[in-house]
């Protein structure tokens, strides 16, 4: 595929981040992992995103049939909705997937219609496309701390509630790195200031748990992690601060719900708040003052988390 250079950013371990094309330009990436010539991706972004994943295999020389693992943090479909069309072209790989999630990938009728409830119809065909399910045989279903091995290296799943009950996290202990789907938050490089990375929680809707988050934060950093490798997108490495950043505006956001719980218009009220209070974090960061850029980056998050928000203060 042509360009598909300008869409991989290689960092070490053999890992490389794939741009998913999902909304706009590093939104979301796919992870591309190798060692000793055997493969893996962790998160596939959308059914769109897989001629990417497919170039980007071939520009590192590896062929599909190496690779072992499509490791799909969580059946969100930013994540694991390409994952489908991508095992098509793996004839070797299984699919790993939380308990809580597997029935989604085999059956994906719940998973479409909860978002088409979020999205609507039309957007969500343009999003998504064709979801295409995987043969149950073909999915790895692993409890909490099961260990994989991918050529040289093992990697280890662990259960991280908080973002989505159905997530779970990599973690690379030789190399002192894990992938964190959404567990970690969200840090998009737009908001880099001087190589200083922002980050902020996603509450996406229907799971969103503020403790169980914050502890699934306090779990990663557990395991003495030299960098993060987050979906949305690619690597940090400022971990004690932004795991406190995290924790704060987790409760932030909680916070949020708590004030406007009972309020009439609740929905118009948290919606303006949240993007506020970002953008008061933005100010903080040092982001340059500039409400359309802001608005642009942060408006789809905005919407989605307060959704999730709603859904949780429901569920309480
Ligand atoms: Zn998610």
């Amino acid at each position: 595929m042509p360009g598909i250079a300008s869409k991989l950013t290689d960092f070490a371990a053999g890992i490389t981040a794939i741009d998913a094309d999902y909304i706009r330009p590093r939104l979301a990436a796919s992870h591309l992992v190798i060692d000793a010539g055997r493969a893996a991706f962790v998160d596939t972004g959308t059914t769109h995103s897989v001629p990417n994943l497919l170039a980007a295999l071939a520009a590192k020389n590896i062929d599909p049939a190496d690779v072992d693992w499509v490791l799909a943090t969580h059946v969100h479909l930013d994540h694991a909705g390409g994952a489908g069309a991508l095992m098509q072209a793996l004839p070797n790989a299984r699919c790993a997937v939380h308990p809580r999630g597997a029935r989604h990938l085999a059956w994906p009728a719940k998973l479409i219609e909860g978002s088409i409830a979020v999205y609507g119809e039309e957007r969500f065909r343009s999003l998504y496309g064709t979801i295409v399910p995987i043969e149950e045989s073909r999915l790895f279903v692993p409890e909490d701390g099961a260990t994989l091995r991918l050529g040289g290296r093992e990697l280890e799943l662990i259960h991280t509630p908080g973002h989505a009950l159905h997530h779970y996290c990599v973690v690379d202990r030789e190399h002192e790195l894990i992938f964190s789907g959404d567990t970690f938050g969200i840090s998009y490089r737009d908001f880099d200031v001087d190589g200083r990375e922002f980050i902020f929680p996603t509450t996406t809707p229907v799971h969103f748990d503020p403790e169980a988050l914050c502890d699934s934060v306090d779990r990663l950093m557990s395991y003495a992690p030299q960098a993060i490798y987050l979906t949305h997108y690619a690597e940090v490495r400022d971990l004690e601060r932004l795991a406190n950043d995290m924790k704060t505006r987790v409760r932030a956001f909680a916070g949020l719900a708590r004030r406007y719980a009972a309020a009439p218009d609740r929905g118009i009220k948290l919606r303006y708040a949240m993007f506020a209070m970002m953008s008061g974090w933005l100010d903080e960061h040092g982001f340059p003052r500039d409400d359309t850029a802001r608005h642009r980056l942060l408006d789809d998050d905005v919407e989605l988390n307060c959704q999730g928000i709603e859904v949780w203060l429901d569920r309480k």
